[in-house]
């Protein structure tokens, strides 16, 4: 650029001003991005998160200690003990999940004929300790209560597709 235009162009305040245009539409425009945590984005009913163990209505654990989930699971990060009750039902007495080993894969949750295991949508369970990390039976069925009614609605979501 010539220096003579360069001169003209600096005394007008040309850039500034062209730069302020650019500020000023963008204004209008919408947001790309998002105030988190206080807002959120759209997840997909597909959205692997934190592990959960689900209920019936009744109340009663859908699991039925089939281990299934702990022999496909690939990082080998769940462990299942099991016994028969009193009325011959068989549950499990030990459910862990290693949240640290986990590679959210979803093979669990694929693997279970009952919908027991499922990966929900919270992706907030970030932790200080390691301990933390390690669910036990109650965590999951805990996360399960909790999150019901988004798993089921995102599993009648996908349910033609399964
Ligand atoms: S998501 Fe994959 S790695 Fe994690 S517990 Fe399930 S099967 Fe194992
Ligand atoms: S969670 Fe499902 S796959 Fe795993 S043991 Fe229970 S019923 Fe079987």
């Amino acid at each position: 650029m010539p220096a003579i235009e360069q001169t003209v162009r600096s005394l007008l305040l040309t850039e500034l001003a062209v730069g302020l245009g650019v500020t000023f539409k963008q204004i209008f425009k919408r947001k790309a991005t998002l105030n988190y945590p206080y807002e959120k984005g759209m997840l997909s009913p597909r959205f692997r998160g934190e592990h959960a163990l689900r209920r019936y209505p009744n109340g009663e654990e859908r699991c039925i200690a089939c281990k299934l989930c702990e022999a496909i699971c690939p990082a080998q990060a769940i462990t299942i003990e099991a016994e028969p009750r009193e009325d011959g039902s068989r549950r499990t007495t030990r459910y862990d999940i290693d949240m640290v080993k986990c590679i959210y894969c979803g093979f669990c949750e694929e693997a279970c004929p009952v919908d027991a295991i499922v990966e929900g949508p919270n992706f907030e369970f970030a932790a200080e300790t390691r301990e933390e990390l390690l669910y036990n039976k109650e965590k999951l069925l805990d996360n399960g209560d909790r999150w019901e009614r988004e798993i089921a609605a995102n599993l009648s979501a996908e349910a033609p597709y399964r």
